[in-house]
């Protein structure tokens, strides 16, 4: 290899990915009354069941152009460039020696719900919907930060997927899969979610939550455990509002729950939960103890355990 290829090769790779804008053609159908492109709809509705005729009729013709119409600014005021280039060259920290597949990054609208998708290592959508929904926290410049640090939390997911460590959905009753990895992404942000950022600063006691449960060892005679362990979560301040919503919806009386394992996995991870939080606290507790990341992403989740152990 001659000198100049060999830089050319240690020189920041190029980002590569494509980035496709789903939010103008709404913004025209919305503001048009033209029939939306049938990918789009089942791509949104696939999303997080975003029915964009249903969100018209729930709200006024001119407050859903006002509201694509600012999606599509904050698109542009993104500096896809910039920004994609950036936050690429971070999540490929977590294993600088591996080539990744170029993957699409979506941009949508789809309400203010969900922030942002990873599609199992083939692409992001960030829906930028959820993030002008919290206008009254964030100044703008804040908001683009958010966005571009989603975006290297699904970043990381499809890095994992490619590289075939992602384990997240193989088995919704483990937990410390999510730990893991739901962990690692949070840790690569480099702003965090001000709504769910309250996990952090508990982190002392959803550790001694998953201990707790860690020690329950799956075993069914220990359903009681499970029971107060669960109990002990949707009393917490934080989970309190979310989590009780959450079992209300799923489960009339906990002690007959027969899936106690997916119900306190539920608890744990949807809407960004705990388990983000205490991963991230895990993966910078391991970094700053002499931990190498791209080694400790190759040994894979089975050390969450014992990192959760550990600090005992
Ligand atoms: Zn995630």
């Amino acid at each position: 290899m001659s000198d100049i290829q060999e830089k050319t090769k240690s020189a920041e790779k190029p980002f590569e990915c494509r980035v496709i804008n789903y939010i103008n053609p709404v913004l025209e159908s919305a503001m048009y009354g033209t029939a939306l492109d049938k990918d789009i709809i089942e791509f949104l509705n696939g999303f997080n069941h975003f029915d964009f005729d249903d969100h018209v009729l729930s709200l006024s013709k001119d407050k859903v152009v006002e509201r694509v119409s600012d999606a599509e600014n904050l698109f542009n005021e993104f500096d896809i460039r910039i920004r994609m280039q950036r936050l690429w060259t971070r999540v490929r920290q977590i294993q600088p020696d591996f080539e990744p597949s170029p993957v699409p990054f979506y941009f949508i609208y789809a309400g203010p719900k969900t922030s942002a998708k990873s599609l199992s290592g083939t692409a992001v959508v960030v829906n930028l919907g959820h993030f002008l929904s919290r206008a009254n926290e964030y100044s703008r410049t804040q908001m683009l930060e958010q966005i571009e640090s989603a975006c290297i939390h699904e970043g990381v997911h499809v890095l994992l997927e490619q590289l075939r460590l992602s384990q997240r959905y193989s088995d919704l009753q483990e937990i410390m899969k999510i730990v893991w990895e739901d962990g690692l992404a949070t840790f690569m942000e480099f702003v965090h979610d001000s709504e769910t950022v309250a996990y952090y600063n508990d982190v002392d006691f959803w550790l001694n939550v998953l201990r707790d449960w860690l020690r329950t060892n799956g075993n069914e005679k220990q359903n009681e455990r499970k029971v107060a362990i669960i109990n002990r979560c949707l009393q917490n301040k934080i989970m309190c509002k979310i989590g009780q919503a959450l079992v209300k919806r799923t489960r009339r009386d906990l002690k007959e729950c027969k899936d106690l394992d997916e119900l306190f996995t539920t608890l744990m991870f949807c809407s960004n939960g705990p388990a983000y939080h205490v991963g991230r606290f895990l993966w910078e507790r391991e970094i700053s103890q002499g931990g190498q990341l791209p080694e400790l992403v190759k040994k894979g989740s089975g050390q969450v355990t014992d990192w959760i152990l550990r600090l005992t």
